[in-house]
């Protein structure tokens, strides 16, 4: 079982339930107004959020229904961490995505992924600014603008560390970008340096070894990685790309044996990075599991099949109006407060068909005085949904769905005033734009690549069996 933050838990204003609801009716009364004067067009009267604070005055006594008032830490909320799961919390998170045809700007790209960091944005760009006559051979004329080098096939990490606050916030902060550009065998490295930046352009050949590192299972998959030489953040890699197919929990036994190919960097002589994880190889009594890298990034297993399952943007069978965007500071109009309107609301008819946006397990199936009758789905180890507000709930925990499974029905249950299916993505423990997050496509490689793919993954796979049967003599 996995522990992850879930927001939507008003914090202990259940005993003020009561006088909330004598203010109900006056409330909706005010919230009508206010509707009128306040972005008309969205239709927010739909959200529980948006209305009931809307309704209430600012007292100590008033109740408020808010995703920002939800407390992460109730325990009817909490879905437990597993012991991997807790090892590998180091406060540092790798992003990694393929630049497309749309991407020009890797501020879009960085908020896209719910990061808005515009401070560390600001540094990195002057560190790239500093160092531009680096770049100048490459095109007439230089980059007169930040990021142009940036272009689709491009395959781009950044590194977010995680800091708390003395009053328990996380303050994220960009500690790493590194852009891969295969066609010229490089990449660009931006490092933290204190406040600031330091840039680098790093060629791949000659800078980068590659080394393989094997072990055997004897207690956790976790120790033996250690014991075999990865690092923490290597672990990580491996665990979340390879958590649609394998659970390094649930799935690891005494005797499983596994190798990893893995990628030192250095610059100037020193070793740089978190060292990416190129390639793994598995054997267990359940079977062998082989996976390596591809030049986009991405992992593909020896058929040249993503290691990813597949997401559907939408939970429903339609599109229908949004009636409630994703809004992380949604201001409120009287209070001038934040209030975080952490999902996507469609104004759905009561009775629709939710469908699961991706293949996964049930982690909760119940009834909330806010959320109403909702559901939260579990998908890999990095992600989950929640659908809030049902008429019915056609699933129970501990339930494994497949995408587009039908998994309810919408209502207006909880504190909602108007029939709507609020949807939410989290993306390890935050809520993301579900509308707008990349997410993960599933998409096997094309014909072409394929075969090269394949060869290349068949050579890998030699020299990480070898590893194996070499550690295994000498242990
Ligand atoms: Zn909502």
């Amino acid at each position: 079982m996995f522990k992850n933050k879930l927001n939507y838990l008003p914090k202990g204003k259940r005993t003020q339930q009561a006088k909330y609801n004598k203010y109900a009716l006056i409330g909706l009364v005010i919230v009508a107004g206010v509707a009128v004067l306040w972005q008309p067009q969205s239709a927010d009267s739909l959200d529980p959020s948006s209305t009931t604070i809307a309704a209430q005055p600012a007292s100590e006594a008033t109740p408020t229904f808010d995703a920002a008032d939800m407390d992460p830490n109730a325990p009817e909320f909490q879905l437990e961490q597993d012991e991997l799961a807790l090892k590998l919390d180091d406060g540092l998170t790798v992003f990694s995505y393929a630049i497309g045809k749309n991407d020009n700007n890797l501020q879009d790209i960085l908020i896209k992924h719910g990061l808005n960091l515009s401070l560390d944005y600001e540094n990195v760009i002057s560190a790239f600014r500093r160092e531009q006559p680096k770049l100048q051979s490459d095109r007439k004329g230089g980059y007169s603008s930040a990021f142009r080098f940036i272009d689709e096939g491009m395959f781009i990490e950044w590194v977010v560390e995680t800091d708390q606050t003395a009053f328990g916030a996380s303050v994220p902060r960009i500690n790493e970008i590194s852009i891969y550009d295969h066609s010229k065998q490089r990449k660009y490295r931006f490092e933290r340096n204190i406040a600031l930046f330091d840039f680098n352009i790093i060629d791949v050949v000659g800078n980068t070894q590659q080394l393989i590192v094997a072990g055997e299972v004897t207690t956790t998959f976790y120790d033996a990685a250690l014991q075999a030489g990865l690092s923490n953040s290597q672990i990580k890699q491996l665990v979340s790309m390879l958590q649609w197919r394998f659970d390094f929990s649930e799935q690891v036994h005494e005797g499983d044996r596994f190798a990893v190919s893995l990628e030192k960097e250095f610059f100037d002589g020193r070793a740089i990075g978190h060292g990416r994880v190129l390639g793994f190889t598995y054997q267990s009594k359940d079977g062998d599991l082989t996976a390596m890298r591809h030049a986009d990034g991405y992992f593909y297993d020896n058929e040249g099949q993503s290691m990813e399952d597949g997401f559907s943007r939408l939970p429903l069978e339609k599109s229908f109006r949004i009636s409630s965007h994703f809004n992380p500071r949604r201001v409120h109009p009287i209070t001038g407060q934040v209030r975080a309107h952490k999902g996507t609301d469609f104004a759905v008819p009561r009775g629709t068909n939710v469908l699961t946006t991706a293949s996964g397990t049930v982690v909760k199936s119940e009834y909330h005085y806010a959320a109403g009758n909702y559901i939260v789905i579990r998908h890999g180890r990095d992600y989950m949904t929640r659908y809030l507000h049902l008429d019915e709930r056609l699933v129970e925990v501990g339930d494994e769905v497949a995408i587009g499974q039908k998994i309810g029905l919408s209502g207006n249950t909880g504190r909602s005033t108007g029939p709507h299916l609020h949807y939410e993505l989290i993306h390890r423990n935050s809520a993301v734009n579900a509308m707008t997050f990349p997410l993960p496509n599933g998409v096997p490689l094309k014909e072409l690549e394929k075969d090269v793919f394949i060869t290349n993954l068949q050579k890998l796979q030699t020299a990480l069996l070898d590893a194996i049967n070499s550690q295994l003599r000498t242990s």
